[in-house]
């Protein structure tokens, strides 16, 4: 099949900040942009030249978008495959439907890897507060429980210490769920893949992540962990990529648990927070490699030609009317700001991230750690 070239038009599903960087990225290299997404005043929007104002489900709404695109392709995996579908029938989805089925559903996406063979935690699929109760007494006592559809930056999960099943059910709105076993962490790391529809794949070495309150704190690219962890990690996230012939990208989340086990947590099927990093560390940003893969170009260099790390900024910085102090920040060498443009800062929201180089992993965390102390 021939290569998807600029000045070619690529839709993503979600404008979101993975959307808009996408977006830009595309722009870049000389490609044309559409977006779908119900808020018309979405991240993406300043960067698109054109907008959709759908929701993830409306079927017409992906007809619109795929009719004036030459790629559809996604940003967040809360898409209906109806949708994927609609988009079908005009052009390439990348990923398609089948791969989004396994992996926007929490308990799928579970039994998908262990039937694979490939390595998760301890886990049971639960629809009741006695579900709930038997899990806890066979892989708990603590659990995290995630509702299986809905659930992003820790919303729609629990950690239960195993006491008070009934309260922890209703608690979550009684929607099926998975339970897992609570792993003692020695870290997370994860691993961005990117493959295109020729077979051609790239791995990236992992990034360790720092998780408060269950959302990415910082990242670090590539990550300090042990060389034989990184290699386990990649193999790892290329045979997943392999196995869902995956076309676009794959954010692989894993665990690293005291005893040793790698484990993977979770699959994001698009561009990663915790590859934010990438902009800066690697000769290709995961958002040009997404580029790339979906209009079936040659992959770019995945290795890292310095460590970078980035500090997630929240909400949490503006309320009350502060205005952070960018410039302060950016006073520190070797740092970068990027704003994701939204309106209504709220404790919790992604609005933006801090980056910055370093000699190594520990000295970029410090130094973009520093310039965020500054905001
Ligand atoms: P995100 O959008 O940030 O990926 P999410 O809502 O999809 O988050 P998870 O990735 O499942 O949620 O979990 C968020 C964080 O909660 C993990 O990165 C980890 O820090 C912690 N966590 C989740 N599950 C477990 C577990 N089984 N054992 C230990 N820690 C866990
Ligand atoms: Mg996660």
């Amino acid at each position: 099949m021939a290569p998807i070239l600029p000045p070619a038009s690529i839709g993503i599903l979600g404008g979101g900040q993975l959307g808009r960087m996408t977006a830009l990225a595309a722009r870049s290299l000389g490609y044309r942009v559409g977006v779908l997404d119900p808020d018309a005043d979405c991240a993406a929007r300043p960067v698109a030249d054109r907008v959709v104002v759908a929701r993830f489900d409306d079927v017409e709404g992906a007809r619109a978008l795929a009719r004036e695109s030459d790629v559809v392709t996604i940003e967040i995996e809360q898409i209906a495959p109806a949708a994927l579908e609609a988009a079908l029938e005009y052009v390439p989805v990348r990923p398609g439907a089948d791969l989004l089925r396994v992996v926007q559903h929490r308990g799928r996406q579970k039994q998908w890897l262990a039937d694979h063979g490939f390595p998760v935690g301890p886990y049971a699929h639960l629809d009741s507060a006695e579900s709930l109760t038997v899990a806890s007494r066979t892989i708990g006592p603590a659990l995290f429980v995630k509702a299986c559809e809905g659930g992003y930056d820790g919303r729609s999960q629990i950690r239960f210490d195993g006491s008070d099943a009934r309260s922890a059910w209703t608690s979550l709105g009684g929607r099926p769920a998975v339970g897992e076993q609570a792993i003692d962490l020695a870290l997370e790391l994860s691993v961005m893949v990117a493959r295109r529809a020729s077979g051609e794949i790239a791995v990236y070495p992992p990034a360790v992540n720092h998780h408060e309150h269950q959302i990415l704190a910082w990242s670090t690219l590539p990550g300090d962990v042990d060389p034989r962890v990184a290699r386990d990690a990649r193999d790892l996230a290329r045979a997943i990529a392999e196995q869902l012939e995956l076309e676009g990208l794959l954010a692989v989340e894993m665990f690293l648990a005291r005893d040793g086990r790698l484990l993977v947590n979770e699959l994001a099927p698009r561009p990663h927070n915790s590859y934010h990093a990438s902009e800066l560390a690697c000769p290709t940003s995961q958002f040009e490699q997404l580029v790339r893969a979906v209009c079936d170009l040659p992959l770019g260099a995945p290795e890292p030609t310095r460590p970078a790390a980035i500090v997630n900024l929240l909400g949490d910085l503006w309320l009350g009317g502060r205005k952070p102090d960018f410039a302060a920040a950016l006073a520190v060498p070797g740092t970068r700001l990027f704003l994701y443009g939204k309106h209504g800062a709220r404790a919790g929201r992604k609005m933006g991230h801090l980056a910055a180089v370093g000699d190594s992993a520990a000295d970029a965390l410090t130094r973009v750690q520093r310039a965020a102390a500054l905001l």
